[in-house]
């Protein structure tokens, strides 16, 4: 089996992208190699990140791999927090204080359009890919619902009338930014030889 790492040590993502591989790969995180270094996300772009985190353990371990990084871009602010996203508000990567400064940062502004925006970097014998995914939708005035994490309370998908956080995971799955990049990627790999 062709043996591919997802350099992600969170294993509900693993799990998820498991589900829709065929059978042709061995999909394994970065504990399953022995990787526990934390690997240093530089870059000022969603893909430089992505790129970074791959290209790591392709030269480190020799293996394919593939690497993700999303960010919230919100154009009347310039597009932030994009790349900051987890540490909008500060180091402590808090997601109430992520969203009660972006909150802050919109009061008045009536342009509250915003993407979520999820790039993969893909390394698989010896050459880079890239795949994306994109949800449109709006910054609420306020937070709704429970459920998701980061920014779902105050992100209202386009053509819906419900947060993220006021959606189960198979709902927001339908048409989130992960999905749709993961959705690229599998797309690729089911398709080689
Ligand atoms: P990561 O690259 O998947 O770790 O995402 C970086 C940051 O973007 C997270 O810490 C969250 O603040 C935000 N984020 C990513 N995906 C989502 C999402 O699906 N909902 C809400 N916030 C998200």
């Amino acid at each position: 089996m062709h043996k591919i790492v997802f350099a992600t040590n969170n294993q509900h993502k693993l799990t998820e992208v498991k589900a829709l591989l065929g059978d042709k790969f061995d999909l394994v995180g970065l504990d399953d190699i022995g990787c526990t270094e934390e690997i240093p996300e530089t870059a000022d772009t969603l893909e430089g990140n992505a790129l970074i985190k791959a290209r790591y353990v392709a030269d480190r371990y020799g293996l394919d791999c593939f690497a993700d990084d999303t960010g919230l871009e919100v154009p009347a602010l310039n597009n932030a927090p994009g790349v900051y996203s987890a540490r909008y508000a500060g180091p402590q990567k808090s997601a109430d204080d992520n969203v009660a400064k972006l909150l802050r940062e919109l009061n008045g502004l009536h342009n509250r359009k915003a993407h979520f925006r999820t790039v993969i970097a893909l390394i698989i014998e010896g050459k880079e890919h890239l795949f994306e995914g994109v949800v449109d939708g709006y910054i609420t005035k306020e937070r709704h619902g429970s459920e998701g994490f980061g920014y779902d309370p105050v992100f209202l998908p386009d053509g819906k009338d419900k947060t993220f956080a006021e959606m189960l995971l198979t709902e927001k799955n339908t048409i989130s930014h992960r999905a749709r990049a993961v959705s690229k990627l599998v797309n690729f790999l089911n398709k080689l030889q």
